[in-house]
């Protein structure tokens, strides 16, 4: 049996053997005492690349967020972020519960921005001592929910014009930046340029198995080491975890925009299937958003049918369908996805199970049960 081909997330990526190797050779030392080698190559490297003073390794993107959050913010600040960002949505409301901030999440439009607007009324009545002050605007790019939409220069531009005039730092969530550049044909500098600070994750399309890493000023990444200690995030020989990350930022990044074509193949190859509902703007990077046109249709039934194809996606928001390609997927595996999603449907509708009970898979549907052979028990 041939392995699932796994478009649930791009941090699903795998290490190349050659990053193994690299992985393997890394020179380590104590990155607690700053002496780890290949932890401060990788951090130059990034603040280099980011046109950025200083960064810092973090085990996960969500880290390196959060200490960008407590970093530009002291407590009893307000955050202006999009309300389908990350950082509200799955980040598990840590600057609040660990730093005292409080969420303000304005609506996002379809192509990922948070309106000048919407910001602007958000900080009306600013000096009313009834109100939490606003302390930092985040964006994200490119913005996941929305379907991997790299943000527009010039947005960004008035974005960051607005936020000097308030005296508020804008932090990006940068978790997919490289897509954000590659689809733009533009270096990432151009886009981190728009920010006081930038995350970027190592772990996701760029295949290394775990990192992320925040850049800034630096007294700001100084500031933020220090809380990365106190979160726990302080790893000792993390050259281990850097040398990956040096293999992505070197061998990885032009390769996303093979990942790019996959998801245009995958969109208008699912745009084919009647039944299955796409937005007809084509993706910018690696994400495809889809859903099943009849509500009526049990979702849970059609995910664990294209399961039993060898396709996995995911369900991001309700009856959201998400499949993202990266490092690992091929053109071939797309074409056989769309088939296999076409085979599904067709399951899916066969069964015709009711919605209100939806699927378990306990069900004994009409054609019998299906043989399961990658879902996990
Ligand atoms: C994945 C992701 C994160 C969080 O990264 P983790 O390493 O999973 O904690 C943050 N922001 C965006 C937009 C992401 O896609």
């Amino acid at each position: 049996m041939k392995d699932p081909i796994d478009l649930r997330s791009d941090t699903v990526t795998l290490p190349p053997l050659n990053m193994r190797k690299a992985i393997a050779r890394a020179q380590l030392g104590d990155d607690v005492y700053g002496e780890d080698p290949t932890v401060n190559d990788l951090e130059r490297m990034v603040a280099r690349k980011l046109g950025k003073e200083a960064a810092l390794l973090t085990p996960s993107g969500t880290m390196a967020n959060l200490l960008a959050i407590l970093s530009h913010c002291s407590q009893r600040k307000r955050l202006l972020v999009g309300d389908l960002s990350d950082i509200w949505k799955w980040e598990a409301g840590g600057a609040s519960l660990l730093g005292g901030l409080v969420y303000d999440p304005l609506p996002t439009q379809p192509n990922g921005e948070i309106a000048i607007a919407a910001m602007e009324a958000a900080l009306y009545g600013e000096q009313d001592f009834q109100r939490v002050p606003a302390g930092l605007i985040c964006l994200e790019n490119t913005h996941c929910w929305c379907g991997g939409k790299a943000l527009s220069l010039e947005y960004l531009a008035r974005v960051y014009e607005f936020a000097q005039r308030r005296s508020l730092p804008v932090h990006m969530d940068g978790a997919r930046l490289f897509n954000a550049a590659v689809s733009m044909g533009m270096d990432v500098r151009q886009i981190a340029t728009f920010a006081d600070s930038v995350t970027i994750c190592l772990s996701k399309g760029l295949a290394a198995p775990v990192g992320s890493v925040l850049a800034g000023r630096s007294s700001f990444i100084n500031n933020a080491r220090r809380l990365r200690k106190m979160l726990g995030g302080g790893m000792r020989q993390a050259g281990i975890v850097a040398a990956g990350g040096i293999y992505s930022l070197e061998q990885m990044v032009d390769r996303l925009s093979e990942d790019h074509a996959n998801a245009l193949l995958l969109a208008q190859g699912l745009a084919e299937i009647p039944g299955i509902e796409i937005s007809l703007e084509l993706p910018h990077t690696n994400i495809v958003f889809f859903t099943l046109a009849d509500h009526e249709l049990s979702l849970k039934y059609f995910l664990y049918s294209l399961e039993n194809e060898g396709v996995r996606v995911s369900e991001l928001g309700r009856r959201r369908l998400r499949a993202v390609t990266h490092y690992g997927v091929s053109p071939e595996d797309i074409k056989f996805a769309v088939e296999a999603v076409g085979r599904a449907l067709a399951r899916t509708r066969a069964a015709a199970l009711p919605v209100a009970e939806d699927f378990q898979p306990w069900h004994q549907e009409a054609e019998g049960p299906l043989e399961m052979t990658t879902l996990v028990p």
